[in-house]
């Protein structure tokens, strides 16, 4: 080896700076940090009941969040252009999901209803629900969920207009602070004729 690849070897194996992969920790420090809230928590977690828990905890989080590695978008891109003519709504109702509120790391379960207008092209019905799982697998507002949903409809398929409607409730309300289990919060996001046409807009939101 010359020289000059020892230093190319060596300098491959620096971090770069600011390159945040080289800061991301590794599973280890996952799982350690798990190990630690035990202990802050008061439990043992040698204990037999706890000893493989952090392992479990880790792996469980990487699949409530595996929609990081996901692009939302990419399940709009095949469109079909054979729809008679057919111009009326296309709605998809009670699209269930579980997502994680990024402010307690607690559930968030729900519904999505998404419609919208076709401009000549539509998608298969199950890209929907695609939609909905790759961004409820990620750490999230309701607000921004619901917006995320409707913006990648609009932009993937430019259709006349798209309506998404989340109802959803709240662990870290329900299970904890006013623990008030009773209650869903609604959150609405319009784009194109069901801002403008209030017939269509009336009959999303009371379908
Ligand atoms: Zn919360």
């Amino acid at each position: 080896m010359t020289v000059e690849t020892q230093a190319m070897e060596v300098a491959r194996d620096l971090p770069v700076e600011n390159d945040l992969k080289s800061l991301k920790p590794g599973l280890e420090d996952a799982q350690d940090a798990i190990k630690t809230l035990l202990c802050f928590l008061g439990e043992d977690p040698e204990r037999e009941g706890l000893v493989d828990t952090p392992t479990r905890v880790v792996k469980a989080w990487m699949e409530y969040c595996e929609g990081y590695s996901v692009d939302p978008a990419a399940f709009l891109t095949t469109q079909f252009h054979e729809i008679s003519n057919y111009d009326g709504p296309v709605t998809l109702q009670k699209i269930n999901f579980v997502s994680h509120c990024e402010h307690h790391l607690a559930p968030i379960v729900g519904f999505v209803d998404v419609s919208y207008l076709p401009d000549g092209k539509v998608v298969g019905i199950s890209k929907l629900s695609r939609v909905v799982r790759a961004f409820s697998r990620r750490l999230q507002t309701q607000e921004r969920f619901t917006a995320e949903i409707c913006k990648c409809i609009q932009v993937g398929l430019k259709p006349k207009g798209v309506a998404v409607r989340v109802t959803a409730d709240h662990s870290c309300m329900s299970n904890r602070g006013v623990n008030d289990g009773s209650s869903s919060l609604v959150t609405t996001s319009l784009t194109g004729q069901y801002e403008t046409d209030l017939i269509l807009k009336n009959n999303f939101l009371t379908s």
